[in-house]
């Protein structure tokens, strides 16, 4: 199988710039490495507008659109867009590789990419509004290895490193038990940093947990 083709990520935190430097590599690799490349975005994401992504700056570049729960689509639209060209292309893009759930075969398709010969460039969100791993961001860091660029933000309270979104609905903080994806701009979430990321409701991790992925056997008999 031809491994070997290059993976590069950038994630991290709303307003970290990713989707800019995912907008910056596709500009360099096209205007002085020639290489022809395909944008894709998950069709749940409706900010950018149809059929483009979007940098804060206003920086933006076509893409066309996948079902996040498929996004196998990919190929017939790869196929004919080359078939367009008459000629393959080298790199595929995708931005927002969060709302690629895990379940959806999105890590299997970047593989197979690869496996096929072509580069992959990548923007995602690293964590959801419960400070969570979000999506395919997490198995397609590890794909990446050490080609893996976090990018940093910036908390809206104080101004230190921001690693969490913090959803806020009528003025206030969302409860942990609100939706995963809840599509919305500067309005809904901003960046903050550990100190003044707020989570009503958030369960507490611990012994207590319903349905902890390791249990530790002897329990101790005193809570830490
Ligand atoms: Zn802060």
């Amino acid at each position: 199988m031809a491994r070997g083709r290059v993976l590069r990520l950038f994630i991290g935190n709303m307003a970290s710039g990713k989707t800019r430097h995912l907008l910056t590599e596709i500009d360099t690799l096209r205007k002085y490495g020639n290489k022809k490349i395909a944008v894709f975005k998950p069709r749940t994401d409706t900010r950018s507008g149809m059929n483009c992504i979007k940098s804060r700056r206003g920086d933006e570049d076509a893409a066309e659109e996948i079902l996040a729960t498929h996004p196998h689509e990919l190929w017939p639209l790869l196929r004919s867009k080359e078939a367009a060209a008459g000629c393959r292309f080298q790199v595929i893009a995708f931005d927002e590789i969060q709302f690629f759930p895990r379940n959806s075969g999105f890590f299997q398709l970047v593989k197979s990419l690869l496996e096929d010969g072509y580069d992959v460039l990548a923007s995602g969100l690293a964590f959801d509004f419960r400070g969570e791993p979000f999506g395919s961001t997490p198995d397609l860091a590890m794909l990446a290895e050490d080609r893996c660029m976090w990018m940093t933000a910036y908390c809206t309270r104080c101004g230190s490193r921001a690693l969490y979104p913090q959803r806020i609905i009528d003025g206030v903080p969302a409860h942990y038990n609100s939706p995963q994806i809840l599509v919305g701009g500067d309005e809904t979430y901003e960046p903050r940093c550990d100190d003044h990321f707020t989570l009503p409701g958030r369960p507490l991790a611990g012994y207590d947990d319903p349905s902890p992925q390791i249990r530790i056997w002897p329990q101790p008999t005193e809570a830490i």
